[in-house]
């Protein structure tokens, strides 16, 4: 099943990407990558390659990169044999182009809309923390790693986001609001769209996603 993730920075989409990585191995019996574009770019930033030279002026802001150099890098990763049984894009599309321009190299079985309102949004990533090795997240108040600063599953530095910031979280909202939102229009106008109520403890959020796929009940 190929699966798309959508809702504002902070609902949550990777939190529960993970997990839902494990939960349809099990239920339909084949792999489903998780695949970020932000952790993509986060990546490549880390090991100073041209794409991570590129972005990381505009990653620090809250802005969007560039379309063709996203849809670039998703077709890319999508023509791999690993994607075959389905994937989880989380981040991508991002715009109507982006939109338009998956259409014409994969097939859309469904468009979750991870929904939450702001005050959430800015409690969560107020307080997120990311490995900088696996890219597991915890927060500082609810879920910190048992050894500060150290993550639990890989021994990797746990840091906070450079657009985890106050101004760029803002920031990051606005561009949702103006770019990425339309997005909701466009995959219900298609039937493809599921809203899941991302507001919630995690585990009620699983619960909710499995209700959403019809997965377990
Ligand atoms: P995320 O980890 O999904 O919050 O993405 C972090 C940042 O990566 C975003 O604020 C953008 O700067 C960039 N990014 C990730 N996905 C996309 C996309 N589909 N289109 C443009 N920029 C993106």
């Amino acid at each position: 099943m190929n699966l798309i993730f959508l809702g504002p920075p902070g609902a949550g989409k990777g939190t529960l990407a993970s997990k839902a990585v494990e939960i349809l191995k099990e239920a339909l019996g084949a792999g489903h990558p998780h695949i970020s574009t932000g952790a993509i770019f986060r990546s490549a930033i880390a090991e100073g390659t041209p794409l991570g030279l590129k972005v990381k002026a505009i990653l620090d802001s809250g802005k969007l990169v560039d379309d063709q150099t996203t849809i670039d890098l998703v077709k890319e990763r999508l023509a791999r044999a690993d994607v075959r049984g389905g994937y989880i894009l989380d981040g991508f599309p991002r715009t109507i182009p982006q939109a338009e321009a998956l259409a014409g190299f994969s097939r859309v079985d469904r468009a979750l809309n991870f929904d939450i309102p702001d005050a959430a949004v800015l409690e969560r990533l107020g307080g997120r923390r990311v490995c900088r090795k696996c890219g597991h997240n915890f927060h500082a108040v609810f879920d910190k790693p048992k050894q500060e600063g150290v993550c639990d599953h890989c021994g990797g530095e746990v840091y906070i986001r450079d657009d985890d910031r106050p101004e760029a979280v803002q920031k990051r909202l606005e561009v949702y609001r103006s770019q990425t939102a339309p997005l909701i229009d466009f995959y219900r106008g298609k039937g493809l769209l599921i809203d899941v109520d991302a507001g919630p403890p995690v585990n009620q959020v699983v619960e909710n996603f499995k209700k959403a796929l019809g997965i377990g009940i």
